[in-house]
């Protein structure tokens, strides 16, 4: 049944749990194979199943999500806040399977389609952003980090109205932030900078994450595409200037990063030995303009759209700033004029 990494072979045609028929694939991750299904059960209604890799680390993982996702779906019975309905789960030949509502495009696959290089429509990002932020605002009532927030993992409904943040797979309860810094946590490119730093984290990991989400599917580019850690520092601080002394002093993997003066190193390899060496940024000034970017090659903007597209830069200017204790709260992002001003206001 299995294939050599532990992925269920699961075939068109296939009934699982004897009520679930299959009839499409949707996607792959890490730790799963999703597929598309119609449920006898209930009404032939179309189910999505999250099928886990059988393999001792994934199932762990597998019942941590499962719990996330039981704690945010019961404290929002009437789902309101954009997280991921699971229906119920089961067992499949030694799988773990998940059963969620049927979704369409997660929204790394709109942009693709939809977006190339240019973005979505600056409304289609207003509603978005507003319904990321109103899901970070559930999750941290529920005293949850999702901690892996990407394009790939939010989905949008058939008419994408409707978005849903998905894969709880590294979600993790705040108690957990205390056990020490782990340098990996979310994908690269969406990774705040107390992570790399191995600054204790809170609930503005996943702001950051989001903000990065929403300049890239505004803009149809990847705001921060680091190769490394170290690269990801020094993006960083091109937009940004120099790292707040404070925060890099509160890092567990500080040296790795800044000399005694708090002047950030970079590893740049010496293009004919191809060694590592480190250099000191000394003079970091900022050589990016958010505001130019996210205009960006949009022609004939209105001047409402350009009123919406400054108060976009702002609101990401204040989600990106580099010390975590003085980013913009959730509560107040949702009441930034960007989220609560409509398009349609001359
Ligand atoms: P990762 O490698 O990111 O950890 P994973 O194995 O945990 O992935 P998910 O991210 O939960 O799996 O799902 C993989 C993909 O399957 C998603 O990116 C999405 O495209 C698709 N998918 C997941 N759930 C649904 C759903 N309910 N409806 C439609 N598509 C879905
Ligand atoms: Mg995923
Ligand atoms: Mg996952």
């Amino acid at each position: 049944w299995d294939d050599h990494e532990g992925y269920y072979r699961v075939r068109v045609g296939e009934t699982l749990d004897r009520r679930y028929s299959v009839f499409g694939f949707t996607g792959q991750g890490v730790f799963s194979n999703v597929v598309r299904a119609r449920d006898a059960g209930s009404d032939n209604a179309l189910v999505a199943i999250k099928i886990i890799r059988n393999n001792d680390l994934m199932r762990k993982t597998g019942m941590k999500e499962l719990q996330m996702l039981k704690r945010l779906n019961e404290a929002d019975k009437e789902d309101r806040f954009h997280c991921l309905r699971l229906r119920r789960d089961f067992e499949h030949k030694g799988h773990l399977c998940m059963v969620f509502e049927h979704l369409g495009m997660n929204l790394r696959e709109l942009l693709q389609k939809y977006g190339r290089d240019v973005g979505l429509h600056l409304s289609a990002v207003h509603s978005y952003s507003k319904q990321l932020l109103l899901a970070l605002r559930h999750l941290k009532k529920c005293q949850i980090i999702h901690s892996d927030i990407k394009p790939d993992n939010i989905l949008v409904d058939e008419n994408k109205t409707t978005l849903k943040l998905c894969d709880f797979g590294s979600a993790l309860d705040i108690s957990e932030t205390s056990e020490g810094p782990t340098p990996y946590l979310v994908s690269r490119f969406y990774r705040a900078p107390e992570i790399i730093l191995g600054v204790k984290v809170d609930y503005g990991i996943d702001l950051w994450s989001v903000a990065v989400t929403i300049f890239e599917i505004f803009t149809g580019k990847i705001l921060f595409p680091g190769k490394t850690n170290n690269d990801m520092m020094k993006l960083f601080c091109e937009l940004k200037g120099r790292f707040p002394k404070k925060v890099a002093k509160s890092g567990a993997f500080r040296q790795s990063y800044f000399d005694d003066q708090y002047n950030l190193l970079h590893v740049v390899k010496d293009k004919v030995t191809e060694k590592e060496k480190l250099v000191v940024l000394k003079n970091v000034t900022v050589e990016r303009d958010l505001l130019r970017e996210l205009i960006g090659k949009q022609q004939n903007l209105s001047p409402t759209e350009h009123r919406k597209v400054g108060q976009l830069r702002d609101l990401l200017d204040r989600a990106l700033t580099l010390d975590p204790a003085k980013r913009i709260g959730i509560g107040e992002a949702l009441r930034h004029a960007f989220i609560v001003e409509s398009l349609n206001s001359a």
